[in-house]
């Protein structure tokens, strides 16, 4: 069961040659020989036996009590101990003393993997998975786990990033190194060492404390120095011999503190993209077509885009050094236009009167027609139906009166009104600045109406005029 090194067998035949050569011992001596096992733990000799049953039983028992304390780890037997077998003459070995011994200092150990960091051993986990997501939890402390795993991915594959993805994302890992070295190696310790993953991590993130030298700016208490650092007075002192408690030290005096450093500083070197927007220009065009106070827009502004690209060193999370690498314009600018209206509408009418219609001919005159006064003029047969305002002014009336059907009257401001009726469509609002030929609805035949036409009236200061001494065909 316990592997014998083959140092055994070699001291034999040394053993023997060294008898043949220059011993002058009997036959009957040389022949008395003994195989025994000399028992070492972790490289340590503690005793030798004749009969190694015993020793594997101790061994077999330690384990078994181990594995039912610990069921979540491994024991391997054969592990435990190192057994040595030698010939040797005529031994003088306590077995007895041997296995009092083992019964004292034997401590079952388990299969563990330790975490090492610069050349030291920062924490013991059981398994391998376990060493390797100790390590990667590492760069987690710094970095989120979709970030590394693109990045182990990209390394796996041999490019800097997938296609699009530092756009999307806005940022990607160039390099993760390590001030000293990480790494794991197999071993074996005592059961109560072993941690668990996060466990070994909050311990590394937590840091060491190390001896460092601290230098006084100032004069200071030695109590103040030691709350700095997050110690004890009493520890303060041990470290710095001639020092006493009710000291102060002054400017420039070193003390030897402990500090809490980084088990090791992980350096990430990223790439970052920022986005920022370019506002956009505006260019107004006067208009004279168009009335004042109104606004087209003829080009919409659109913002335009322009990324930069940074080198960012973060050490331990946090940036150390960021340097610009790239500067471009991914979307250009556009300027707004907009046309802005400064055409003025006289509220005022000019005196002259325009046709109010597009075309059409006069089918009825002002007069009396069956028994009634025709207050105004009709209009008929047009070449469109659009209804102009003869004169500027401002709307005094739009919508439906009556026997006029849909009627507006418009107040020239000068003494004159204008009515038109029987409109199918008003496009006017009471209140509203009219100009001159300005379409206001469209020829219809609403109200006492026998056909599509316009009845067109002419008022001057309130009194009823013939439309006819205004306007002709
Ligand atoms: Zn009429």
């Amino acid at each position: 069961m316990f592997s014998s090194k083959i140092k055994g067998s070699f001291l034999l035949v040394v053993s023997i040659i060294l008898l043949l050569a220059g011993n002058r011992a009997t036959a009957a001596e040389i022949v008395k020989i003994t195989s025994i096992q000399h028992v070492y733990m972790d490289k340590e000799f503690i005793g030798s036996v004749t009969d190694e049953t015993e020793i594997e039983k101790l061994v077999s028992e330690k384990v078994s009590e181990a594995e039912s304390e610990y069921p979540e780890y491994t024991f391997d037997e054969e592990a435990q101990m190192t057994l040595v077998r030698e010939n040797v003459f005529n031994a003088e070995i306590d077995e007895k003393q041997t296995m009092e011994e083992l019964e004292d200092e034997f401590t079952v150990k388990a299969t563990a993997f330790e975490i090492i960091i610069d050349n030291q051993v920062v924490s013991y986990v059981p398994t391998k998975k376990d060493a390797k997501e100790v390590l990667k939890k590492i760069n987690l402390l710094y970095m989120d786990e979709e970030e590394l795993a693109e990045y182990e991915s990209n390394q796996e594959a041999g490019v800097l990033e997938q296609p699009g993805s530092l756009k999307e994302k806005g940022s990607r890992i160039l390099s993760i190194e390590y001030t000293v070295p990480v790494t794991w190696k197999e071993t074996t310790v005592e059961p109560d060492k072993l941690m668990t993953v996060n466990e070994a991590i909050s311990l590394i993130e937590k840091g060491k404390k190390e001896e460092v030298t601290y230098e006084a700016s100032g004069e200071e208490e030695l109590e103040m120095v030691a709350d700095r650092y997050d110690m004890k007075l009493e520890q303060l002192i041990k470290l710095n011999p001639g020092l006493e408690e009710g000291n102060r030290i002054g400017e420039g005096q070193k003390v030897q503190v402990m500090e809490i450093m980084p088990y090791v500083d992980v350096v990430v070197e990223r790439e970052v993209l920022k986005e920022t927007v370019i506002p956009f220009e505006r260019k107004v065009i006067r208009d004279k077509n168009l009335q004042k106070g109104e606004s087209v827009v003829e080009q919409e502004g659109r913002e335009g885009v322009q990324s930069f690209t940074y080198k960012v060193t973060e050490t331990n999370g946090e940036k150390i050094t960021e340097t610009i690498v790239k500067k471009e314009i991914t979307e250009h600018k556009q300027k707004q236009v907009i046309r802005k209206g400064t055409k003025i509408i006289p509220s005022e009418g000019s005196g002259t009167f325009a046709w109010p219609a597009d075309g059409g001919y006069i089918s009825s005159k002002q007069g009396h027609r069956w028994g009634k006064l025709h207050k105004g003029i009709d209009i008929a047969r047009p070449t469109s139906r659009t209804i102009k305002a003869t004169d500027h002014g401002v709307v005094e009336f739009a919508g439906n009166s009556g026997g006029y059907g849909n009627k507006v009257t418009i107040n020239h401001n000068n003494g004159y009104k204008t009515n038109y009726a029987h409109l199918e469509s008003i496009n006017i609002e009471a209140g509203q600045k009219i100009e001159k030929g300005m379409k206001i609805g469209s020829m219809g035949s609403t109200g006492n109406s026998t056909g599509i036409h316009l009845h067109f009236e002419v008022y001057k200061n309130g009194v009823l005029a013939n439309p006819l001494d205004y306007i002709s065909q």
